[in-house]
């Protein structure tokens, strides 16, 4: 069960006019299907699961804990947004996984794709590396990507246009902490 929403939560809800999108409890049994996927597929291996940070974070830490396998959990930095809503266009990086990741199965957990920049860029440099294998998760994706080449393996949620905050996902660094998913109004 949920705890009750904090104070906190609802004073943010309040100022932001925050619109619920996926609560909690939708959150968590879609992650915990995605960590039966992951499992079944990876199952007898020792896989790396790479989050794309700042977004993922929240997902990540779920998600391994949904899996019922051992893996090794690490980051990386990358920044497409800039501090607005709108794609700067541009991928930046900030830092990316000091460990190797030649020949590793390697698990890609993006929190959400939009143009699918990030995760081109993304692919591009992991391939570089030489892995065993490249699966890709992203929590949530948007329709700009829903019908491209560039498609996830694994997507908890297709959701709408809107820009989308809570569950690791910010507003200029703020409001990644919510439990929900919530679409600005
Ligand atoms: P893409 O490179 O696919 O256009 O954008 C992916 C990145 O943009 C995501 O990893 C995420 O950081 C950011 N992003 C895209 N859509 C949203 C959104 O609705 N809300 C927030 N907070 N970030 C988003
Ligand atoms: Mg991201």
């Amino acid at each position: 069960m949920n705890d009750p929403m904090t104070a906190d939560e609802a004073a943010c809800i309040e100022s932001h006019r925050l619109r619920l999108v996926i609560d909690e409890d939708a959150i968590l049994a879609r992650v915990r299907e995605i960590g039966k996927a992951l499992s079944d597929r990876h199952a007898g291996r020792y896989p790396v699961v790479v989050g794309v940070l700042d977004g993922a974070f929240m997902f990540v830490a779920d998600l391994v804990r949904s899996m019922s396998l051992p893996c090794e959990v690490t980051f990386w930095k990358v920044c497409s947004y800039g501090a607005g809503r709108v794609s700067s266009g541009a991928v930046r990086e900030v830092f990316r996984p000091e460990i190797s990741l030649a020949g590793r199965h390697v698990i890609v957990v993006e929190d959400i794709v939009d143009s699918g920049r990030t995760l081109r860029y993304l692919l591009r440099e992991i391939r570089k590396a030489g892995p065993a294998s490249v699966t890709i998760v992203s929590l949530l994706q948007k329709p700009a990507t829903a019908d491209a080449s560039l498609c996830p393996d694994h997507v908890g949620f297709a959701v709408g246009n809107d820009f989308l905050v809570g569950y690791g996902l910010d507003l200029r660094g703020e409001l990644r902490h919510l439990r929900s998913l919530y679409a600005l109004a």
